[in-house]
């Protein structure tokens, strides 16, 4: 399975930021084996329609899982593929912790994004009392197998899944490589309980920059990263993108 980089805006960013990504990132995927995603704010997606010639693929942070109604500041899968953006973040522990969101919810947005050819980005962590409590493997195995229960096997293939430990986000204290590779090991097993011999894309998440980047893809698990203060600057993200690519 190819590489893949995510690159996680959060609410950050400008119209001159996305250039110069594009600018550093275009053609590296075209080069390398690697695969470049951009989750970007809602508000800047529509601006992507100007990249069709790249091959940097793109993503929303959030779906609503209805497809229309009264619901001011929302989302919805269709409206994201009409932009024709092919991802999108769904349960972000932000979105868990800030917006309230629940399982129940990521399910029903994994499957609204399922039904519109969206391949969800199905965010998972544990936080830090949960680790700290010997809880972090049953945390993120119930948060996955949630989505993976209800959901119809034959989709399964399409979601990828990012280990974020939310004691890492934003927080610049990454988990250990071998952290990680315990993690996604487990969370493959668990999906292959559920859904026999699926091939499950894990991704890391949480503090992920050009100093740390080689070594976590260096574990046979971690199968790319899901990136989000460090995908801010465009030199350093494809400095990023560059070793991600080279770890194949
Ligand atoms: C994220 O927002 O998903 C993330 C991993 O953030 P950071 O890289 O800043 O920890």
């Amino acid at each position: 399975m190819d590489p893949l980089v995510v690159a996680n805006w959060k609410m950050n960013g400008s119209e001159q930021l996305l250039q110069a990504v594009v600018q550093q990132v275009d053609g590296l995927a075209e080069a390398t084996s690697a695969t470049v995603v951009l989750a970007l704010p809602a508000a800047y997606l529509s601006l992507t329609k100007a990249f069709d010639n790249t091959q940097i693929e793109w993503a929303g942070q959030n779906v609503h899982w209805l497809t229309s109604g009264a619901y001011t500041g929302e989302v919805s899968a269709t409206m994201l593929a009409e932009l024709g953006v092919g991802w999108c973040l769904v349960g972000h522990s932000e979105r868990r912790q800030h917006c309230a969101e629940t399982d129940d919810m990521v399910l029903a947005k994994t499957k609204a994004c399922l039904e519109l050819g969206i391949r969800p980005i199905v965010c998972v962590g544990e936080n830090l009392q949960e680790r700290q409590a010997g809880k972090a493997l049953e945390v993120v195995s119930r948060q996955l197998l949630v989505v993976l229960k209800d959901i119809p096997s034959a989709l399964a293939p399409l979601i990828v899944v990012a280990y974020e430990p939310v004691w890492a986000i934003g927080t610049g204290e990454e988990a250990s490589p071998e952290v990680a590779q315990e993690v996604h090991e487990a969370l493959k097993h668990a999906a292959r309980s559920e859904v026999k011999a699926l091939e499950l894309r894990v991704l890391y998440g949480g503090s992920v920059n050009e100093d740390n980047v080689k070594t976590l893809m260096s574990m046979p698990d971690v199968d790319g990263v899901l990136v989000g203060g460090a995908s801010l600057e465009a030199l350093g993200f494809r400095r990023i993108c560059e070793q991600v690519a080279g770890s194949v």
